[in-house]
């Protein structure tokens, strides 16, 4: 947590209605939306003239959420967004630790405000922008630390049902629906304390996870049908090219989960998922691993990401097929058990 002087001050900023940016990573997963839009409703409920701006479009399988429809897009909106930030006075990064993960345009709005930034954040080596930085690494999700923030400001009376529906989102995805190792008792307690408020939690679940289109389920099927595996390394890879993207008709956000299929065979550590995006001009591609492997150390040496310890991404500007001829290369010199 933040150290008590500093709660002090937040809450002393908090005190008095005021215009607040919120602001997740660029494309927003189910723990960007969801700890920004949970924190909006909080800071509504207070007077504060709260807006979230997102850099570009999130995935339409986050629409359902509460308040989805009030988010700004910086990369659609960019006059509107543009001054909304202008006129922060306060501003709160969420899921995110260093602003290159907004993108180039929107990093150099947010450098130049004068205004103290608070951030929330659970990815290793947090940059030093905010004035009030929450940065923990031992938990699962930015949304179980939004709710120790608001506990912490000893506001849990602001604590709804719409707060909790949007913080058990990003509990549910970043936590693998409570798999990964980070997930705690308290994890569940918080859960438990979002259900006894009313959350709907299964048709969350349901929404999150049964909701997909037809071409969702075509990429999925041919990403599996590429899937590729290396014994020796104990590590699978898999990738999805622009050609076979725009055969399904692919929406934003299609692609999301689908590199969790590559670690779920027997023996497998280590697994990639290169998605083309020609737009971009970038193979974006996704880390995991079980146990001990460091996939944010991989990305960070030699992808130009990072992330988590289980679960990092990172990008290439080579083509596709020069881009997975490198990574099978890393492979044989990097230790993977
Ligand atoms: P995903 O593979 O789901 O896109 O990302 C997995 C995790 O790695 C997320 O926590 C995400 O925030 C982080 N991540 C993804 N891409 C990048 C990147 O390019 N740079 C950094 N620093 N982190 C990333
Ligand atoms: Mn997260």
């Amino acid at each position: 947590m933040m150290t008590p002087e500093d709660i002090a001050s937040v809450k002393q900023l908090l005190a008095s209605p005021k215009k607040i940016a919120i602001i997740p990573h660029r494309n927003p997963d189910g723990d960007a939306m969801g700890s920004t839009l949970g924190l909006y409703h909080f800071l509504k409920q207070k007077g504060h003239e709260a807006n979230v701006i997102s850099p570009n479009e999130f995935p339409d399988f986050l629409a359902w959420l509460p308040g989805a429809d009030t988010v700004t897009v910086f990369e659609r909106q960019n006059d509107a967004a543009t001054k909304i930030l202008q006129e922060a006075e306060l501003v709160f990064t969420l899921d995110f630790n260093t602003l290159g993960r907004i993108g180039e345009q929107m990093e150099n709005v947010l450098k130049s405000l004068t205004v103290p930034f608070i951030m929330i954040d659970h990815h290793q080596a947090p940059d030093d922008y905010a004035a009030y930085t929450f940065s923990d690494t031992n938990y699962g999700s930015t949304c179980e630390m939004v709710y120790h923030f608001i506990n912490a400001l000893d506001e849990k009376e602001y604590l709804n049902k719409t707060v909790a529906t949007c913080l058990y989102t990003g509990i549910v995805t970043d936590s693998g629906s409570f798999r990964y190792p980070l997930t705690t008792g308290t994890t569940h307690r918080v859960a438990a304390e979002f259900i006894d408020l009313g959350i709907n939690n299964s048709e969350i679940h349901s929404l999150l996870f049964d909701n997909h289109s037809h071409a969702r389920i075509q990429i999925l099927a041919r990403a599996l049908q590429n899937l590729k595996v290396l014994p020796e390394y104990k590590t699978s890879y898999t990738s999805l090219s622009q050609d076979e993207l725009n055969s399904f008709g692919h929406n934003k956000g299609d692609t999301e989960g689908i590199v969790n299929y590559g670690l779920s065979m027997k023996g497998i550590v280590f697994t990639a998922f290169f998605t083309e995006n020609k737009e971009e001009g970038i193979i974006k591609i996704s880390f995991r691993s079980k146990g001990d492997f460091d996939v944010n150390q991989f990305a960070r040496d030699h992808f130009s990401g990072g992330g988590h310890i289980n679960a990092a991404g990172g990008k290439s500007t080579e083509s596709l097929e020069a881009t997975i001829k490198k990574f099978i290369a890393i492979l044989a010199h990097t230790k993977i058990d």
